[in-house]
């Protein structure tokens, strides 16, 4: 496809380092992913805004947005998204990024991030109550009582499981993952 964009050097970083991310080129700024975004309210950029500035290559500012370490990689914005951008996977690529150039400026996201990603590997998938409730309470333990009259009224209508599950063949997610990690201790640098 032609380039709609002409291109940066943190543009064309970005792009490389994400499978299908030449898509990036082809944003219109519709919006929609930023609509379609659960963490929306917590983030400093929307993906949408975040995109436009890649585009102009605010590179400080894109690594140190809280956006990415907000991601919770569910996948709505990509699956909405009217191009096909791989949103989420670019969300990773710009938490990695951030990581290698000492941008890991968010501890309340970052740690949010950690803690979804410690449910996925011992669960092999997210627990929405046990995730606000381990982050809350370990980092806004002021918010617990807002936080537990809000569980109660989604538990009521049955909008949020009491009991974690665990996904089939979890022992398989794990030899996965650490294949994963070792395949990533072993890659360049961005
Ligand atoms: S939904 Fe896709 S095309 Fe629309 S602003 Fe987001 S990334 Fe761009
Ligand atoms: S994958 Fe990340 S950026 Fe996309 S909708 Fe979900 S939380 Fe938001």
């Amino acid at each position: 496809m032609k380039a709609l964009h002409s291109h940066n050097d943190f543009y064309e970083r970005v792009v490389r380092a994400t499978p299908g991310g030449d898509l990036l080129d082809t944003c219109l700024q519709c919006g929609t992913c930023g609509g379609s975004c659960p963490s929306g309210a917590d983030m400093d950029h929307t993906p949408r805004a975040l995109f436009a500035m890649i585009m102009a290559g605010m590179e400080d500012e894109v690594l140190s947005s809280n956006t990415p370490w907000f991601c919770v990689s569910c996948y709505a914005c990509t699956t909405r998204c009217p191009q096909q951008i791989p949103i989420t996977d670019l969300m990773y690529t710009l938490k990695e990024m951030a990581i290698q150039a000492g941008r890991y400026e968010h501890p309340h996201a970052a740690k949010f991030s950690e803690t979804f990603v410690g449910f996925v590997e011992e669960r092999g998938r997210s627990f929405e109550l046990g995730l606000a409730t381990r982050y809350h309470l370990f980092h806004h333990p002021q918010n617990m009582v807002r936080l537990g009259m809000m569980g109660m009224g989604m538990m009521r209508r049955g909008r949020l499981a009491l009991r974690p599950k665990s996904i089939r063949n979890i022992g398989q997610l794990r030899a996965i993952l650490e294949a994963a990690k070792t395949i990533a201790a072993e890659e360049q640098p961005l």
